[in-house]
């Protein structure tokens, strides 16, 4: 399968793109909501044995409070906003992928991180997004409390919807803490989830997608 010049320059893009947004701090919190974060995890110190008021831990309530809000603000970002915000006309039908796109996460059951990669992919049918907002739809769905399998389909249903494409993949492989840390401890073990729809759902194509994701370039 072909990819275009044009294709490929874009790709740059993204990755130019991700990497200035990895850098990027999001600092807006909410006043109120860091307050009564801060409380409620001074008091989550307390019953866990610590002496929240030791000069360590002084600054610890108002440091989670914010690190959470930060993790989950994908709860305030709208996914097919994201994508229709650059939505752009073009006759392209060969597949389109990012590979490699970071992801990190909350497991919903512990609220512990998991964290690892996705590869995203899709056949437009007259429409294409910039590359980087498939990047940012992660962020839509991995800041927040997830199950890995739950985040596979939400970014492909959002894609899907939003592009209206001849096919979707997503793929995402990732380590969790909760399983690392506590648990089963199993220090190695990744979990890979994948979502196809369309003409992913036909074994040419998808063997297709995944001989690209598997291949390795570097
Ligand atoms: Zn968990």
């Amino acid at each position: 399968m072909q990819v275009s010049k044009r294709v490929t320059r874009e790709i740059i893009n993204a990755l130019l793109n991700q990497l200035f947004m990895a850098y990027k701090k999001v600092e807006s919190y909410k006043d109120e909501i860091t307050s009564d974060l801060m409380d409620h995890y001074r008091e989550c110190l307390t019953l866990l044995g610590e002496d929240p008021h030791r000069e360590g831990l002084l600054k610890t309530p108002e440091r989670i409070a914010k690190s959470m809000q930060f993790l989950t603000h994908g709860y305030s970002m709208d996914a097919h906003a994201i994508l229709n915000s650059a939505k752009f006309h073009e006759e392209i039908s060969e597949m389109i992928l990012v590979k490699d796109i970071e992801v990190y996460s909350l497991c919903e059951h512990h609220v512990l991180p998991f964290f690892g990669k996705a590869h995203i992919a899709y056949i437009p049918n007259g429409w294409i997004t910039g590359l980087s907002k498939i990047a940012r739809v992660v962020d839509v769905y991995a800041r927040r409390l997830q199950v890995q399998e739950r985040l596979t389909t939400e970014i492909l249903h959002a894609i899907k919807e939003t592009l209206n494409p001849l096919g979707v993949a997503v793929v995402i492989e990732a380590s969790h803490l909760c399983m690392m840390m506590r648990g089963v401890q199993k220090q190695n073990s990744v979990t890979t989830t994948s979502a196809f729809w369309g003409e992913f759902e036909k074994n040419e194509t998808r063997s297709e997608f995944t001989k690209l994701i598997s291949a390795r370039l570097h």
